[in-house]
């Protein structure tokens, strides 16, 4: 069974619990050493994709380093194989980071993340009238990019990505190659971004699991990242892999 898995995580709202800003994200300190055995029964098989940079996922997880679909599929490492982002390959974007910078600096508690190759708003802790203007804000830039570029909505946040970068396209490319080629993938994601990457998963004839509430195509469901931590600590520690065996969504 567990040669012919291979497991795609989302991080945020899945592997950790969602923090009022990113970058108080806390980490469990026995999560990198878990998910490295778990990686290890796995055959290597186990990719973290997520919409941070591949920097911000190896420094919540340091010491160990994983394979990480960064930015959507932006920035793609597989092993020592590494494919990153070209902030210089996306001018309009680098000029519309910086009108938007601008549109949004009288806002309170409204984040700009400038990942280079994409960027996010956040509005988490911003009053309602402040979140709508961060969102118009954005939503006009996304418009005035046009269709190279694609507008993704999570929760209190909105992020402009080139428009090739998804998680189910990082999913399919892990896919190709080994250790991932030739097992059914099994995809852990809690967001609006991570429905997309289950519709191309369960296309695959693969797992797909949400993580909380909320209309979901995914099969299966755990309620909150506990109890994803929870199972892959079983998993990590011999208990068998069997995706499933979850209940359903
Ligand atoms: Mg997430």
């Amino acid at each position: 069974m567990t040669d012919s898995l291979a497991l795609f995580l989302d991080f945020d709202g899945t592997l950790v619990d969602i923090a009022p800003r990113p970058d108080q994200v806390v980490v469990p300190p026995e999560l990198p050493g878990a998910l490295a055995r778990l990686r290890a029964r796995l055959g290597g098989a186990l990719a973290i994709v997520t919409g941070r940079p591949i920097a911000t996922i190896d420094g919540f997880l340091a010491p160990e380093r994983f394979d990480v679909g960064g930015l959507h599929g932006v920035e793609m490492r597989r092993g020592s194989d590494v494919a990153g982002c070209e902030p210089a390959a996306h001018p309009a974007l680098r000029a519309g980071v910086v009108a938007l910078a601008h549109a949004v600096a009288d806002l309170d508690a409204v984040l700009i993340e400038d990942k280079g190759c994409s960027v996010a708003v956040h509005w988490r802790l911003a009053t309602p009238t402040d979140a709508g203007r961060a969102q118009d804000a954005i939503e006009r830039l996304a418009a005035d990019l046009g269709p190279a570029y694609r507008l993704q909505r999570g929760k209190a946040v909105a992020e402009i990505l080139p428009a090739t970068a998804t998680k189910g396209h990082a999913i399919r490319s892990f896919q190709q190659e080994a250790p991932y080629a030739g097992r059914r993938a099994v995809f852990f994601g809690d967001d609006l971004t991570d429905e997309k990457a289950f519709v191309t998963v369960n296309a695959d004839g693969g797992v797909s699991v949400r993580i909380g509430g909320g209309a979901t195509v995914a099969q299966r469901r755990l309620l909150q990242p506990e109890d994803v931590r929870e199972l892959l600590l079983r998993w990590a520690d011999g208990a068998p892999i069997d995706p499933g065996a979850l209940p359903l969504a």
